[in-house]
């Protein structure tokens, strides 16, 4: 029969918080299929940007959301487009001709041949909008946690809550998120599974980013969330060991990004000011440079001449807060400013993307929980969990493959990455990978007779100006190319 796939998503899950005793389930799971060792996600380690990439298979470069916040200055005067208010990306993706997304998304794909796809999720409305932005128009089943109006179609709705209950009300800030979590499953395990059966379903959980953004990595809040998810996974794993693998369907267990812990504050502004920039936030007037709210840095400016961008660059890099940098490419490598890497090293090339990309410096301090990786934070309050730039612990996230097609209590070295799913899940259904999915299919994890792969190899991208010096790490499968981790320094 026709492989079915379901994928469940636990966002922001960091792999050294699921064990035995903080995730017994997906412990559970780990036992049955192939835990992806060296999974990676994309930069900037953002939950839009990732998702984006779980669905087309594409670096952001290639699909076009090339951060949570971005603007487009392809329009007379450049509009911000916030990804979190589905509004503004629903009107972003009206105004450019049904181009938001520049790369064919699996809900389409699906569609074209005659597979459907249920996504259900409790992440915010911007985060579940891009995980099938085209569900309405392609008759495919939406079911937000919070947000009825996302639902496609609020018949569907309707008839679920009349069976469920009522879709339970958002949670207050800092309060685990976990009502909706309950009721998505329950709407998955009950209706969708049994009923409507979707070629393949995204469940999508929005602990424990939650909780970590707004108690702490390990917090006892995150770690009752992170307890409650897996809870609501435990119900999923004991319908598919009783009935769902033997029936063909396949398991993904993923997250989008891990999370590291704000340790001092960043100041973005006083330090291009120094360079002669008056530097503000989208809309603020008079600007020389916009910074995008949020922990992954993009800073678009008005006049992006080589010289504006290489004085800003020099300024940063001489703050002790300035982590890796890229600006557009002069070389293969280097970029346009002394000291910045290429865009293109982090896939992030495109018209949308900021004329200065950076993270913020990261190390690997232990945080108030004991968790490694600690960072600079232009705006989060100190001392909570953080993600967008390039540390180890935000880079590497949770992937697990599991089912009939796949190998079983497999630990797998060969590294990976989120838009690497999108292509094994068509190649499961036999639907060929369509132009712009250019993640591999996981071949090592199929257990069908083994291909040779090609050499893993591993690539150190250094550059330096002044005190300042940075390096990326990429590992690659053959043409396949990861961003492993990037550092900077002073010294
Ligand atoms: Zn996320």
């Amino acid at each position: 029969m026709t492989p079915r796939v379901l994928v469940v998503l636990f966002d922001g899950l960091r792999p050294d918080l699921v064990g035995p005793a903080t995730t017994p389930h997906l412990h559970r799971l780990q036992q049955q299929g192939v835990v992806l060792a060296r999974q990676r996600t994309v930069y900037p380690s953002e939950t839009r940007v990732a998702l984006t990439t779980l669905v087309t298979g594409a670096q952001p470069g290639g699909h076009g959301i090339v951060g949570n916040g971005y603007l487009d200055r392809t329009f007379d005067a450049p509009r911000y487009i916030d990804t979190a208010d589905d509004h503004a990306v629903a009107a972003h993706d009206e105004a450019t001709g049904g181009a938001l997304v520049h790369a064919p998304s699996l809900g389409e794909v699906l569609a074209a041949h005659g597979r459907t796809m249920a996504v259900l999720a409790s992440n915010s409305t911007g985060a579940t909008l891009p995980l099938n932005h085209k569900a309405q128009r392609l008759g495919h089943l939406t079911l937000s946690g919070h947000a009825r109006h996302l639902a496609t179609s609020a018949q569907t709705l309707a008839a679920l809550e009349a069976r469920l209950g009522p879709l339970p009300a958002a949670e207050a800030k800092g309060t685990p998120d976990l009502a909706a979590q309950k009721w998505l499953t329950s709407a998955f395990l009950d209706v969708v599974c049994p009923e409507l059966r979707p070629d393949v379903a995204i469940l999508s959980f929005s602990e424990p980013d939650f909780s970590s953004h707004y108690s702490g990595t390990a917090a006892r809040e995150t770690l009752r969330a992170i307890a409650f998810v897996d809870a609501q996974f435990g119900r999923v794993l004991d319908w598919w060991e009783a009935e769902g693998r033997s029936a063909g369907v396949q398991l993904i267990a993923a997250s989008d990004h891990g999370h590291v812990t704000a340790h001092a504050r960043a100041n973005v502004a006083e330090v291009l000011a120094t360079a002669g920039l008056r530097c503000g936030s989208p809309g603020e007037p008079d600007l020389d440079a916009v910074l995008i709210p949020g922990q992954a840095g993009a800073l678009y400016l008005r006049e992006p001449s080589a010289e504006i961008v290489g004085r800003a660059v020099a300024a940063m890099m001489e703050a002790p807060w300035c982590g890796p940098l890229f600006t557009a490419p002069r070389t293969d490598t280097l970029g346009i400013a002394a000291g910045s890497l290429s865009r293109c090293l982090v896939f992030g090339e495109h018209a949308r993307a900021p004329d200065i990309l950076f993270a913020y410096r990261a190390d690997d301090r232990l945080d108030p929980f004991g968790l490694p990786g600690g960072t600079w934070s232009a705006s989060w309050p100190l001392g909570l969990g953080i993600h967008g730039g390039l540390h180890e612990k935000e880079m590497a996230s949770v992937g697990l493959v599991a089912g009939s097609a796949f190998k079983s209590g497999v630990v797998s070295q060969t590294p990976s990455g989120i838009g690497d799913f999108a292509p094994t899940i068509l190649s499961l259904l036999r639907i060929g990978q369509p132009k712009g999915m250019t993640g591999r299919v996981l071949h090592e994890t199929l257990a069908t007779a083994p291909i040779e792969l090609p050499p893993v190899t591993k690539h150190a991208h250094e550059t330096a100006a002044g005190a300042y010096r940075q390096r990326l790490l990429h590992v690659s499968v053959g043409n396949a190319a990861y961003i492993d981790h990037g550092t900077a320094e002073a010294w």
